[in-house]
């Protein structure tokens, strides 16, 4: 059971392939993958090169950024040593020394404030005055760090005795026989608008890259998410990276499964990095439009090669399919002028368009020969019996009137008994030639039994055909038929249609007729009753 349904399943899947369609998904399979093949190659280069590229850009813009930062720092550690000198002068000089300090901070922007203060840690002085903090004692990590190394120091980042999350900077005084005094410094306010964040802002991208700025304790200095500004980060490569003073690049994954595109570059003159970064996914945003362009670009060829496939598929299968549908019906007449019609364009298709034409040649002769042969009376080569009722079948179905001849030889007995079995037969051979010269084209001669004999003729009337069986008993009883001399027939003679009689019926009314002429002497016709009744009204 199982295998039936497996092999109708089979059968219904191999009809419904054809050449056409195998050609047309080979080739539009074959398409399509290269197609998607190159989309995708040209998407992955695409790719590469746009994340080559941003990788490159972040680290040479981490190294501008750099370079502009120290170039901040360096300006700003010049005008302390600059304001240093003019302080340590004038040190005696309060009024002197506060106006330095305004000076510093307003002259140009590297200070949020600016503070002078003593070897014992007491600010002397401090701008802006609405810091209030002249006169008190200074214990910062800042501070602490000034007194400590007596030389120019750029500090951690710390909160501020205001209370602001602060760099500083200072830079030592010495009276000139190089007496200690204390420091000025000026301080950078990492949460608030500095100069550092004037410089870092201003190079901000728009295009989803950010960068910051980290200490050498892995603290963020700069972030532009301000609230992350001051909080330490660990287990970041690239961070580390930076920190060792390496310059460079890195692809980096974040815990929220975010690609980064980073590059790094380390200041010189704090222990400071410099971070850009940029996703993945903004970095290949461009792409997308991209791609759809080449789609739309690529559309329009990819239809027509799919048409032109569809009009070639076509025209290679047509002449096979015209071949495979020919070849199902090998034995008809009209196949041969089918096979030339086939236009076999290419080599195979006309090779074996060739060899059908020469098969169906071969398969029709000897179609033609057994049906010859099975329609034929092998001693007289008249039609045979079964020939006789396709005839009939014929005439019927074209509702063609027809006159039946039921023809028997006289006492044949005596021919066989007297001459032999071998002459009986050539008298049958030569009663079938006079038999072929006596009808006309239209009728039609059968031997059915032994000595007996029909003919059909159609379209005639009832005496018609009785004159045509005159003629051939009167022919047949003047003939000499070597060594039996003459011989004589009867006929009976009935036709169709007659009174609702079937062919069958008919026939036999032949037959009773023709043993009518036997009863009554021999070598007559006699026309069947009815038939004869009909013909003489
Ligand atoms: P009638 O028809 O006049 O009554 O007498 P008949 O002697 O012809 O009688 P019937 O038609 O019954 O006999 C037919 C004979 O024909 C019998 C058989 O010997 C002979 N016959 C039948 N077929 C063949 C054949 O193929 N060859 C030969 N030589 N003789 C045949
Ligand atoms: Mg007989
Ligand atoms: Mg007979």
């Amino acid at each position: 059971m199982k295998f039936f349904v497996r092999s109708a399943v089979l059968s219904r899947i191999r009809s419904s392939l054809n050449l056409k369609r195998l050609i047309l998904f080979l080739a539009i399979s074959a398409t399509i993958v290269t197609f998607l093949n190159s989309f995708y190659s040209s998407y992955h280069v695409q790719k590469q090169q746009l994340k080559v590229q941003a990788l490159k850009n972040n680290s040479a813009y981490a190294a501008k950024l750099v370079s502009v930062a120290d170039s901040a720092l360096r300006l700003a550690q010049q005008q302390l040593a600059f304001s240093a000198d003019v302080i340590a002068e004038n040190f005696a000089d309060p009024h002197k020394v506060a106006h330095e300090a305004k000076r510093l901070r307003l002259q140009t922007n590297s200070f949020n404030s600016t503070v002078v203060v003593d070897k014992d840690a007491f600010i002397l002085t401090a701008s802006p005055a609405s810091l209030q903090i002249t006169g008190e004692q200074l214990n910062s990590v800042g501070a602490k760090q000034a007194l400590e190394y007596k030389k120019p120091i750029i500090s951690e980042p710390y909160i501020s005795i205001a209370n602001n999350l602060v760099i500083f900077i200072s830079h030592p005084l010495f009276t000139e026989d190089n007496q200690y005094l204390g420091y000025v410094g000026g301080t950078m306010y990492l949460k608030e608008p500095s100069i550092l964040s004037d410089i870092l802002q201003q190079h901000f991208h728009q295009d989803g890259s950010y960068l910051y700025v980290i200490d050498k304790n892995q603290r963020l200095l700069y972030h532009p998410d301000k609230q992350r500004i001051g909080e330490q980060v660990f287990g970041n490569a690239v961070i580390e990276a930076v920190l060792k003073g390496n310059r460079g690049t890195q692809e980096i994954v974040t815990d929220d499964n975010v690609i980064l595109l980073a590059g790094y570059a380390p200041l010189q003159v704090a222990p400071w990095g410099i971070v850009t970064e940029r996703s993945l996914t903004s970095t290949l945003a461009p792409l997308d439009g991209l791609m759809i362009k080449v789609l739309l670009y690529t559309a329009p060829i990819g239809l027509a090669t799919v048409i032109f496939i569809w009009v070639l598929a076509r025209l290679i299968a047509r002449p096979l399919q015209q071949l495979a549908d020919t070849a199902k019906t090998l034995e008809l007449p009209s196949t041969p002028a089918d096979l030339k019609r086939v236009r076999s364009w290419y080599f195979e298709s006309s090779a074996l368009r060739l060899a059908m034409l020469k098969g169906v040649g071969v398969l029709q002769n000897q179609i033609g020969l057994l049906k010859h042969e099975a329609q034929t009376d092998p001693l007289t080569e008249l039609n045979n019996r079964r020939s006789l009722e396709i005839h009939l079948k014929q005439l019927t179905e074209h509702h063609c009137k027809f006159s039946v001849l039921a023809i028997d030889i006289d006492h044949f007995k005596h021919v066989n008994d007297q001459f032999g079995h071998d002459i009986g037969d050539t008298v049958l051979q030569s009663l079938a030639a006079i038999i072929m010269s006596v009808i006309r084209e239209s009728d039609f001669a059968a031997r059915t039994g032994g000595e007996e004999f029909i003919i059909i003729s159609p379209n005639v009337i009832a005496s018609q055909a009785f004159q045509l069986a005159e003629r051939l008993r009167i022919k047949v009883a003047n003939t000499v038929i070597e060594p039996v001399g003459y011989i004589n027939i009867s006929i009976g003679i009935a036709g169709w249609p007659m009174a609702e009689l079937t062919v069958e019926d008919v026939l036999k009314r032949a037959d009773q007729a023709l043993y009518e002429a036997k009863k009554t002497g021999r070598n007559r016709c006699v026309l069947e009753q009815t038939y004869g009744e009909a013909a003489t009204h």
